[in-house]
C-alpha cells in the first residue's frame, strides 16, 4: 500500500468525495480515467461521484471489505476461506464454481445430528491431515519452531559471551546486553520464555559449551508431543439410516432464547401482582 493523498472531511458524502476526488484528478492528470482501476472498500457517496468524475476508470470493490459486511449475516470459518476461494478466481468459469461450492455451505442450516455428523467427518479428515503433516517434517521439530531456531542460530553469531563459570552468561548483541541463565531458563530478551524456543543469547550460550541447542527446544515443539495429540481416533460409524430406532422420545431443539444485551426498560410484573387499573392521583 502507498499513501498518495488523504483528506479531513466532516462526512463521507457525495458532495465531500467529489471535492476530493476532482482535486486528485487534476494533479495527477487523471483525465476520464483510461487504463485507470479504481479500488473502493463500498463507500456509497463515493461509487456515483466515480461514475461521473472518471466515466472510464474501472471500479472495484475491496474483498476484504465484502467479507466484513456479509459476514454479519453469514458467519464460519469454512465460509471466510470458501468467500476468499471466490475472490481469488482469476477466470468467470472458476469463479462460478467457487460460489456455487459457496452456497452448498450450509452446515448451519441442517438438522442438528446432520451438522455433528459433518463436524464428526470434518474431525476425522482433520486427524489424518495432521499426522501426514507431521510426517513431512524433516526432523523432530515442528517447522515452525524449526525455521525460528534457524534465523535465531544465524542472529546469534552476532552476539559475545561471557560466561560466569556456571550457569550465568552475559550476551552482548549490539547496543544491548542481555543475562541468561540456562538453569532457569531464562533470557532478558523474554523470547525464550514466551516462545519455549531458544533466543539467539541463549543459543550463543549453548554454543558457547560444545552444546546442541536442538536439544533444549520445548518438548512441546517436538514431533512426538504434536502425534500423541493425535494418538486417538475417532471410530467410524454407519449413516443416520443404519442408527437403531430409539424408544425414547425424540429431542426437539431448544427454544428461542433472548440474547445478551441491554435489559428491558419495563420492569416485568410477575403473575401474582394485582394488575393496576386507571391513573393514581396523588
Ligand atoms: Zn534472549
Amino acid at each position: 500500500m502507498y499513501p498518495i493523498a488523504w483528506a479531513v472531511v466532516d462526512r463521507e458524502t457525495k458532495h465531500s468525495w467529489s471535492w476530493f476526488i476532482s482535486y486528485f484528478i487534476a494533479d495527477l492528470n487523471l483525465g476520464t480515467g483510461e487504463g485507470l482501476t479504481v479500488m473502493s472498500d463500498m463507500q456509497k457517496g463515493l461509487i456515483p461521484v466515480l461514475l461521473e468524475l472518471l466515466p472510464n476508470a474501472k471500479k472495484r470493490m475491496c474483498a476484504r471489505h465484502i467479507w466484513s459486511n456479509w459476514h454479519v449475516n453469514w458467519k464460519g470459518e469454512e465460509r471466510r476461506k470458501q468467500f476468499w476461494r471466490c475472490s481469488k478466481a482469476s477466470f468467470e468459469v472458476k469463479f462460478g464454481e467457487e460460489f456455487h461450492a459457496m452456497s452448498k455451505l450450509a452446515a448451519r442450516h441442517k438438522s442438528i445430528t446432520t451438522m455433528l455428523e459433518d463436524i464428526r467427518h470434518k474431525i476425522m479428515n482433520r486427524h489424518i491431515d495432521m499426522i501426514k503433516f507431521a510426517e513431512t517434517w524433516i526432523s523432530d521439530i515442528a517447522p515452525m519452531a524449526r525455521a525460528i531456531l534457524e534465523r535465531n542460530k544465524e542472529y546469534s553469531k552476532n552476539c559475545n559471551v561471557q560466561w560466569n563459570g556456571v550457569n550465568g552468561f552475559e550476551i552482548s548483541n549490539g547496543e544491548y546486553s542481555f543475562v541468561v541463565d540456562l538453569e532457569k531458563k531464562h533470557c532478558d530478551c523474554r523470547l525464550w520464555m514466551l516462545r519455549g524456543i531458544l533466543c539467539p543469547h541463549a543459543i550463543c550460550a549453548y554454543y558457547y559449551l560444545n552444546q546442541d541447542p536442538d536439544q533444549h527446544v520445548e518438548n512441546w515443539y517436538m514431533k512426538e508431543t504434536f502425534l500423541k495429540a493425535y494418538n486417538h481416533f475417532i471410530q467410524p460409524i454407519p449413516n443416520m439410516r443404519m442408527w437403531p430406532k430409539t424408544t425414547h422420545p425424540s429431542k426437539e431443539p431448544p427454544k428461542p432464547r433472548k440474547m445478551p444485551g441491554r435489559p428491558g426498560k419495563k420492569r416485568r410484573k410477575s403473575m401474582a401482582e394485582p394488575k393496576k387499573w386507571g391513573k393514581i392521583s396523588i
